[in-house]
């Protein structure tokens, strides 16, 4: 329950701006997130952290020498978009490239690789590396499937030590794998987490339940089981991480006994306590161990328990000072130097000069203007159903990301410069604004829409078949751009049967109108349908099982946009 806030759509933006202050001599503020206020060496590698809000000291609270270069910070629990990383990363540049270290999210996934590859494209030499610590997320042998959670910490940590002893970027990202690959956590709340500005938790634990294999996006674990004492708590997390190691594991490993927001810290002595006991017995060495709130999730009562089985060139780096507003370890790390901070961030260019649309086209573009409005005012009413079918297996951030990502498109859209100039520029709103998952594959789609509907000529509507393929063509792109297939429980389950739906209208040439309305009802019973289905992509898959019997929030959302977009041509006929 968040207490001290003012609008909730600002909290982000408050706490960051407070943060900052209140660490003016450790870090800065820039578009997308913080910086070092210090200068990085030059030519060393710049390690740049991030993910959503609602996870510190992850991320902002680990910028400092020693750590990372610098953070990008997203909404709550959203991930962050590729226009605010790319903006990150240039100003944590200091030439020696940039190295991407985020949790293993399909909208992280998608935002920070857009970033890296308008990084290289302009010659910096930018990687990343996901973090995949969650053994509760997928079984051993699907590893790279796994998410991130307190282990983020850890391959932060040292890949910003490789990093500062002045490795190159080969090197830290090698060092940054090996971390990730030895690191394993596992997890329990016994209470759910909630938003500022809600008056609910995302989801709750049965009184006198706790759950294992907790995320920390407020995805709930993956089994309730009775509270037991601290020492059974132990003995079972330790007996589930004893079971999933790496194939050269060693007997000497870093312990984080993590709180996830709100329990307190006693109580996690209590059961580091307990896990020392454990390993010990199985004869396992415990070093250099970190108790406290490290990647938190909100005010969500839970722990995990993280291990890293070390060797020595892991064991060095861990050891290796540190200086953050959030963590500080060992002796103070040389003084920064005095060298003017480095890269600024690069102004935005200047606006090419808007080209004017004739007539017809912008009369095309208000028509698609009152279409995107249709959209908006859906969303705006389904926000908060759709946050809360998210939060069944997801992470209940849905309806915030979709209706800051329509706010942001209508506000872009301007019909003056014509359809697809409009639309263009309402993709990227859309993406800058959402982040996450949808946020990403919206902007996809839109994009191709916009780039696949006849150009601006003397006509000003768009025939059915014009409009089936150009729909079609989004689709497909949201597909490859995802990598769902149909039956994945995605949006993809509704938007294909309405791409096709348009396309088997089009060919019998029915109406305009009628043939929206069609489609709007193949994708409602489409996105109903997707109840029955398992989630095998993006942040409900590790729930799988939860989700069952709840129609999936992306396919929803599209089928209610898909709606009102017909009802608002039949109303306007
Ligand atoms: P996030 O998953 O990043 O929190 P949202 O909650 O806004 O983003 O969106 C979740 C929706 O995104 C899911 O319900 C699903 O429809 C869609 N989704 C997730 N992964 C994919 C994917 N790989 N391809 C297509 N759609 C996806
Ligand atoms: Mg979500």
């Amino acid at each position: 329950m968040t207490r001290i806030a003012n609008d909730p759509d600002t909290f982000v933006d408050d706490a960051l701006e407070g943060f900052a202050a209140a660490h003016a001599d450790a870090v800065r503020r820039v578009d997308g997130g913080v910086v070092r206020a210090t200068s990085l060496a030059p030519g060393s590698v710049a390690v740049v952290v991030g993910g959503g809000s609602g996870h510190y000291p992850a991320f902002a609270g680990v910028v400092g020498p020693g750590m990372a270069a610098g953070a990008v910070c997203g909404n709550i629990f959203t991930s962050p978009s590729a226009g605010q990383a790319y903006r990150v990363a240039r100003a944590a540049d200091a030439g020696g490239g940039v190295l991407f270290l985020f949790g293993n999210y399909a909208g992280d996934v998608l935002h920070f690789g857009d970033a890296q590859d308008r990084l290289r494209a302009e010659g910096v030499d930018a990687r990343t590396v996901l973090i995949t610590d969650d053994i509760a997320s997928a079984p051993i042998a699907e590893r790279a499937r796994r998410r991130g959670i307190a282990g983020d910490f850890v391959v932060f940590k040292i890949a910003g030590a490789a990093a500062e002893r002045g490795d190159d970027i080969d090197e830290v990202e090698r060092l940054a794998r090996h971390a990730n690959e030895r690191t394993r956590t596992l997890g329990v709340a016994f209470g759910g987490c909630t938003f500022p500005g809600a008056d609910a938790p995302l989801f709750t634990v049965p009184e006198g339940m706790m759950s294992i294999g907790l995320g920390i996006h407020g995805e709930p674990g993956i089994r309730d089981v009775p509270r037991t004492s601290s020492r059974e708590l132990a003995r079972m997390l330790v007996g589930d991480l004893l079971h999933d190691v790496p194939e050269t594991r060693g007997d000497r490993a870093v312990v984080i006994v993590n709180g996830l927001g709100s329990v307190s810290h006693e109580e996690l002595f209590v059961l580091f306590r307990d896990v020392s006991v454990e390993l010990r017995a199985a004869g396992v060495t415990v070093v250099q161990p970190e108790v406290g709130d490290l990647v938190t999730s909100l005010d969500m009562a839970g722990a995990s328990v993280t291990l890293v089985w070390l060797d020595d060139e892991l064991e060095l780096l861990w050891a290796a000072a540190a200086d953050t507003p959030a963590y500080r370890k060992g002796a103070a790390v040389p003084a920064p130097s005095s060298r003017a901070v480095a890269a600024p961030i690069e102004s935005p260019p200047a606006a090419p000069p808007r080209p004017v649309a004739t007539p017809d086209d912008r009369r095309r573009a208000e028509y698609a203007q009152g279409l995107l409005r249709a959209a908006q005012d859906v969303i705006t009413a389904a926000a908060a159903d759709l946050g809360a079918l998210d939060a069944v297996a997801g992470d209940g951030d849905h309806g915030v990301g979709m209706r800051a990502g329509v706010d942001a498109a209508v506000a872009a859209f301007d019909p003056e410069v014509g359809l697809r100039g409009a639309l263009t520029a309402a993709a990227d709103a859309w993406s800058e604004r959402a982040g996450g998952t949808s946020g990403a594959l919206w902007a996809t789609a839109l994009r191709r829409l916009a780039s696949e509907l006849p150009s601006a000529d003397e006509r000003s509507s768009v025939t059915p078949a014009e409009l089936a393929s150009a729909v079609g063509a989004a689709v497909d792109a949201v597909a490859e751009r995802g990598g769902a297939v149909i039956g994945d429980k995605t949006m993809l389950d509704a938007m294909r049967p309405y791409a096709d739906a348009l396309r088997a209208g089009a060919t019998a040439d029915v109406g305009i109108r009628p043939l929206l309305t069609d489609a709007a009802r193949a994708a409602t019973a489409a996105a109903e349908a997707t109840a029955g289905l398992r989630p095998a992509k993006g942040r409900a898959r590790p729930l799988a099982e939860r989700s069952l019997g709840h129609p999936d929030p992306g396919a929803t959302s599209f089928a209610l946009i898909a709606t009102a977009v017909a009802r608002h041509l039949e109303q306007n006929a």
